[in-house]
Order: structure tokens, then sequence, then C-alpha cells
């Protein structure tokens, strides 16, 4: 264990935002790269909008991803209460030392914090070396009462022994202000990271919760692999070495670190993340995998000693997520799937598919066992009786007789998998719509 005590510390919208849950995973890596702790403090001081809901909301999407808290809601630890909603006596008693220390005065009704007017050096772990002098004395308590959120934000690091502030580039703004504060209180601040926004994929401006992908419960309810989601949002403004795209979260753990932090934004690209996670998918153990593919696809009904494990093993190489799984094989286990008509008219154009069929059935039906060998052997000598040393003129006419699919797994083990009597009942089936 090392002394390092990083925090996430949202305010619960009812959102949980990519950008948010890349603060999360920043500190998350940086606590468990150096043995640290990972505290989860919840900035609910607006009390209409951070309702139980809407904690809910970020709770589960930090399961989801697997950023488990050493300290917080749930877990408990020796700095709580974790909930700023919660701590109002300790604010008060920070803002006695200030005044004690003739650094808060009242000013109508609210209280200000006395600046030093000196110039604040931050040594930003990403952004360099930042200077910002304050030039006016700043609000801290409101004429209500209710302290504001450099106050309690700064109280909240200063007590909860927080020692790397790994938080979003909006903020380094306020952070001259923060140091004063630390100051203020007679401490030493601690290491500040400010990362780089995260901007929408096209055009200008940071990502919204509006913008297609901004949202974690999104990658959820998609069946995204919640382990592909973390290394994508690892790639979001961090650069491991030699460019690494597919990466395992024990990886990403070993090699996170500061430099690696770009300090331009980070632009959002939906097509990278489905590729991480379609490497992911085809990653996992095929048990694994068969687990996930069993839930996905309980629409199919597919009954216990059914062929589901051969046509996983056909699918997993091949499939590019769980959310499209089910169209990607459902004729495997149906015989009411739809043949593409757009298919069927791009494949007649290279001759008559019926007469392709008969001549696939006529074929096959010497085949003795159903094997691999046995049904490329067959296929082979249908192609050398028309001429052709391969039978890949068959193959788009096969495919959509078996699947009504112009792609699929390769088809010679597809077909042995499917078995002669499925794969003869299709073939008739297409033919018969062909007349
Ligand atoms: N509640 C603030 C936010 O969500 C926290 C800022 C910080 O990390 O210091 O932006």
């Amino acid at each position: 264990m090392s002394n390092v005590r990083v925090r996430f510390a949202p305010s619960p919208t009812g959102f949980f935002h990519i950008g948010s849950a890349r603060t999360a995973l920043f500190n998350w890596l940086y606590a468990r790269k150096t043995g640290g702790q990972f505290v989860l403090r919840i900035e609910d001081t607006d009390k209409e909008r951070n309702t139980d809901e809407a904690l809910q909301v970020l709770l589960e999407g930090m399961r989801w991803l697997g950023l488990d808290w050493d300290e917080g809601p749930e877990v408990g630890g020796d700095y709580g209460p974790y909930f700023q909603s919660q701590r109002n006596e300790i604010y008060d008693k920070h803002l006695e030392i200030l005044r004690d220390k003739g650094l808060a005065y009242d000013k109508e009704g609210a209280v200000f914090f006395k600046i030093s007017e000196e110039p604040q050096i931050i040594e930003d772990q990403v952004r360099g070396r930042v200077e910002r002098t304050e030039e006016k004395d700043f609000v801290i308590y409101r004429s209500d009462g209710s302290p504001v959120f450099h106050f309690v934000n700064v109280v909240d690091d200063l007590t909860m022994g927080i020692t790397h502030v790994i938080r979003g580039e909006d903020h380094l703004s306020n952070t001259s202000k923060h140091m004063e504060l630390f100051k203020g209180l007679g401490a030493e601040p601690p290491v500040f990271a400010h990362i780089p926004l995260i901007l929408k994929q096209e055009g200008q401006g940071k990502m919204s919760k509006r913008d297609k992908g901004a949202l974690i419960g999104e990658y959820q309810e998609r069946k995204f692999l919640p382990n592909a989601v973390v290394n994508y949002l690892s790639l979001l403004g961090w650069n491991p070495k030699d460019d690494q795209e597919v990466m395992s979260v024990d990886s990403i753990i070993e090699q996170f670190d500061f430099k690696g932090i770009q300090k331009g934004g980070a632009r959002f690209d939906e097509k990278k993340m489905a590729f991480v996670n379609t490497e992911h998918l085809r990653a996992l153990v095929p048990q694994a995998f068969q687990g996930l593919a069993r839930e996905v696809l309980a629409d199919l009904d597919i009954k216990e000693g059914d062929y589901f494990a051969e046509v996983m093993q056909l699918a997993q190489p091949k499939a590019s997520s769980l959310e499209t799984l089910n169209s990607y094989v459902d004729y495997f286990f149906k015989d009411d799937f739809v043949r593409q008509q757009s298919v069927l008219e791009k494949i007649s154009k290279k001759g008559d598919p019926k007469e392709k069929i008969e001549q696939v059935l006529a074929a096959i039906n010497s085949v003795e066992g159903w094997t691999v060998v046995e049904i490329e052997n067959a296929l082979l000598r249908l192609a050398r009786q028309h001429g052709q040393e391969k039978p890949f003129a068959w193959f788009p006419t096969i495919r959509w007789s078996v699947s009504g699919l112009a792609g699929g797994p390769d088809m010679i083990p597809m077909l042995q998998v499917m078995g002669r009597e499925r794969v003869i009942r299709h073939l008739e089936k297409a033919k018969k719509l062909l007349n």
C-alpha cells in the first residue's frame, strides 16, 4: 500500500456521462497502479437534482465498469461521511479556522475569503506549470448560509487526505482559488492533474449528454463488454506506449501514467469503441462468450443439448457484438428466418440461383459422412464438373439459402455444424421460393 489517495467527486444528475466515467477511471487506475486508495465522494449540495435515484445511476454505472471504490457510499471508511450534504459541521469548523486567521469576513450577508494576491503556481501533471493570480476575494458561504463549491471541495480534499486531484480540464480555472484555500487553511495543496475534455465525434466542442454515445447506460443496454468500455475510455486522452489499442484492464493499470496523458482534447470515436468491443468479445474464453451469448439469445429458446456450443465456436471469431449476435446466428436455431431480397438480387446477376441450388443438392446427396472434408470434396467435384477449380461460385447462393444473408461464418464449417438434414431442408425451401 502507498499513501496515494485519490477521489472521484461527482454531483449525481441522473446521468453517468462518459466524461465523468473517464475521470473516475483515471483516478481508479492511478489508485490501482500505485496501491493507493480510491475514494468516492458525492458532491450532492444541489438538493433538487441529487436524488437517490440519480445516485443509483452513478453507483450502478461504476459497478458495471468494475470501478470499485475503497471508501465512500455503501462501503464507508475512516474519512466519512462521504456525502457533502452530511458534512456541514466540518465545513463550519473550517470556516472558523479561516475567521480566526482573519482570512474570512462577512459582507452583504455572504462570507468572503481573503486572498493572498500571491501568484499561484500549479505544477500540473498534465498541463505543466500553470501560473495564475487571483485578483478578488471570493464568496465561500452564500447569504442563505450554504457553503460554495470551491470551499467544500477543498475542505473535503483536505480532510479526506487526498494526495492527487485528477479531474477534468474545465476545473483548471478553479485551481488557483483552491490553492489559496488550501494555503489559507494551513495545508499543502495536493498534486493536480487536469485531464483533457472529451470532444464530440464531429464538429466543435465538448461532448454533451445529448450526443450519441455519451452515456454509460447506453453501452450497458447495448451489451458492450464493460472491460471493453474501460479499455476505450482509457484511450480518451491517454496514450499507451506503441499506440496499443486493445488492452486488458490489468495491462492498462500496469501501464497507466500521467506522462501518457495528452493536453489537447480527446475526440470521441464511435467506430473505434465498437472495434475495441469486438476485439474483447473475440478474445473471451469460449465459456465466457457462450455464457453471455445465452443471455442475449434467450429469445431463440435454445434447448440444452442443441448444437449451441458448436454454433458459438463458429460465431465467436466473427461476431462483432453481443447486440447483433441474434441476427448473426438466429438462422441456426429457427427455420423461419428471413431471406434477404437484396442478397437474392445480387446473386441472381451471376446466374440462375435455382439451378445452382439444384446442383448443390445433387452434389451433397452423395456425401456419406457429414464431415468438413467430405462436404468440401463434394463441392469440389461439383466445381470441376463445371470446369472450375473451386466451388466459390456456388457459395453466395448456398449462404442465402441456409441463412438468408450475404455473410457469416466460414462456409464449409458452417454447413458441417448445421447438419445435413437442416442444410437440405433450407436448400429445398429456397428452391421453392424461387419457383
Ligand atoms: N463535483 C465536481 C464535478 O463533478 C468535482 C470537481 C473536482 O473533481 O474537484 O465537476
